[in-house]
């Protein structure tokens, strides 16, 4: 197993009086392809949005790709508050796609895709469009490049918000139930995009679903979570089909 590019160690985190997560330790190998599962508000959100860098942690240690991710390495090897500098560094690192879309409605397809890698990676606005063009392509929306947001179904709506996070070529790319607010017969041509991101070997993914049968398909290791802890962690066939904890099959249980 090569080095963790996700490394959560004793982490805990905490809304006001609320712990949400409780000393966490979690590992995501580099390349490999992890779904968290578990019942609403046990956390799942909330992993993502920290490796995002949306929400800072309450104590403990994250580590992205070899570095802190909420802390700074000073000089002398201790760590430290991290500067802006730091955060805008590693959050290059990942992109993200959520459950509602969140595409910037002013601007057209190719402009939501070449905003940041023009204005973050200081790409020339061509090189922006000819990268643009590429996922366009790969996400089946080449045909709508000039459309807004509102013009688009929610299932090519993902697929341009998959598009657009894939245009800074992020190392990790975090879904947090990327298909659940999509009409069901939109579904699946948003799996089929994320199927194909599954098969890219050094791409690292983590990602939340509910939907059991596609994690199954695509995942190399499964965590069950329930309030902000991980009850089990395995390969696929082994949560699934022969569950250790009572809870995860109560969990799994409900979902038939
Ligand atoms: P999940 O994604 O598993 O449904 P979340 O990570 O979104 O769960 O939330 C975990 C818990 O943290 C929930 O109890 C939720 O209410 C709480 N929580 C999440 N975000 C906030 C916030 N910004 N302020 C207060 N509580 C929050
Ligand atoms: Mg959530």
């Amino acid at each position: 197993m090569s080095e963790p590019i996700i490394t959560f160690d004793d982490v805990s985190k905490r809304f006001g009086a609320v712990t949400v997560l409780d000393g966490l330790d979690f590992n995501v190998a580099e390349g490999e392809k992890v779904t968290i599962i578990g019942p609403s508000g046990s956390g799942k959100s909330t992993i993502l949005r920290i490796l995002m860098t949306l929400e800072p942690i309450s104590g403990g240690t994250v580590w992205v790709d070899g570095e802190p991710l909420w802390h700074e390495k000073a000089a002398d090897g201790s760590l430290k508050r991290p500067s802006e500098r730091h955060m805008r560094h590693m959050r290059t690192k990942l992109g993200m796609v959520f459950q509602s879309f969140n595409l910037f409605p002013h601007m057209s397809v190719l402009r939501n895709i070449t905003e940041a890698p023009v204005q973050v990676l200081k790409l020339s606005k061509a090189q922006a469009r000819e990268r643009a063009g590429d996922l366009l392509e790969m996400v089946g929306m080449s045909d709508h490049r000039d459309k807004f947001p509102n013009q688009l179904s929610g299932g090519q709506q993902q697929r341009v918000a998959i598009a657009r996070a894939l245009a800074m070529r992020p190392k990790i790319m975090l879904f947090d139930e990327p298909t659940s607010a999509l009409d069901p017969e939109l579904v699946g041509e948003v799996q089929e995009v994320i199927r194909r991101l599954a098969d890219a070997h050094d791409l690292t993914m983590l990602m939340v679903t509910h939907e059991m049968r596609f994690a199954r398909e695509i995942s190399d290791r499964i965590c069950f979570i329930d309030k902000g802890r991980i009850i089990e962690d395995g390969p696929p066939e082994a949560i699934f089909s022969d569950p250790r904890e009572e809870r995860t099959r109560e969990f799994l249980g409900a979902l038939l």
